[in-house]
């Protein structure tokens, strides 16, 4: 049942429900369940909404997430790229992929772009926490396609819980939904009649990720389980001292290197 597997996974995070949580939501089925679920349980949250501005398709997503949280009755705040970056993702992507003329994937851009905006008004807003919908076959996928590529240590931080306990401007990120398959998550999402946008973003169009899903697609729930449960058996050896804090010295925003990967993209 998936309410006590959330209710487990939450246990093994630590977060209490005094913390302040800011739930990332997209406008889609899983970030909507992470709410729900979490304002069923008595968490502190708040929702954030970043407005991609991708045309029809962030208008329907922004529409979604008002509506969730006025049903939810939590505060929602909402980053509009534009007013905040100068331009929509679209712009922001073929910038990145022009200049750096090198293939990267329009979701990795997204991503990276996400997490950096993510950390940075999460602090502001002094939130204790951010939680996001990342389930087992994003999860799952995500371990075995830096595997594949030959990069497991990209994955030393996956898990129920990421932080950095020595770096305090770094918010830890908490997914809630990390065992849940998306199939279960899709039914209860419908189950419970939730404000979702269920079409794909239209910028989503990563051919790796795609080829590594019909992989994960005919993968039992229980062997997807067990990619991610002994991945977080071996994680510890991946790991890098949590000594090494860096700033980024364009953004000041936490960052393995001197420069981090957003501003390396954007730069
Ligand atoms: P994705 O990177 O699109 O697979 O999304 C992973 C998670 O990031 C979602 O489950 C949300 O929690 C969060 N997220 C993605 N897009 C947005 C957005 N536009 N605004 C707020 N949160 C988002
Ligand atoms: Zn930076």
């Amino acid at each position: 049942m998936i309410e006590n597997q959330v209710k487990k996974t939450l246990r093994k995070t630590g977060v209490n429900k005094k913390e302040k949580i800011l739930v990332a939501v997209s406008g889609g089925k899983d970030s909507a369940v992470t709410a729900y679920l979490l304002s069923k349980f008595g968490y502190n949250i708040r929702g954030f909404h970043i407005d991609l501005k991708i045309g029809d398709y962030s208008e329907k997503c922004k529409n979604a997430v008002v509506e969730l949280c006025r049903q939810l009755g939590i505060s929602l705040i909402i980053y509009d790229i534009k007013k905040e970056m100068g331009s929509g993702m679209c712009y922001l992507r073929s910038a990145v992929q022009s200049r750096k003329k090198t293939e990267i994937k329009n979701c990795a851009i997204c991503g990276v772009i996400k997490k950096w905006i993510f950390n940075k008004e999460a602090r502001k807003l002094k939130a204790d926490k951010i939680a996001t919908g990342h389930n087992l076959d994003d999860e799952s996928q995500t371990f075995l396609m830096n595997l594949f590529k030959g990069s497991p240590e990209l994955s030393a931080n996956i898990g129920v819980i990421t932080e950095n306990t020595s770096n305090k401007k770094f918010i830890p990120r908490i997914k809630p939904l990390f065992y849940i398959a998306e199939e279960d998550i899709r039914k209860y999402s419908r189950q419970k009649k939730l404000p979702v946008v269920y079409e794909k973003c239209p910028c989503a169009l990563d051919s790796y990720r795609i080829q590594v899903r019909e992989f994960t697609e005919k993968l039992s729930e229980k062997e997807k389980v067990n990619v991610v449960r002994n991945f977080e058996r071996l994680r510890e050896k991946f790991r890098k001292k949590e000594s090494e804090i860096n700033y980024c010295r364009i953004c000041g925003e936490p960052s393995r290197n001197q420069v981090c990967r957003k501003c390396g993209l954007m730069q």
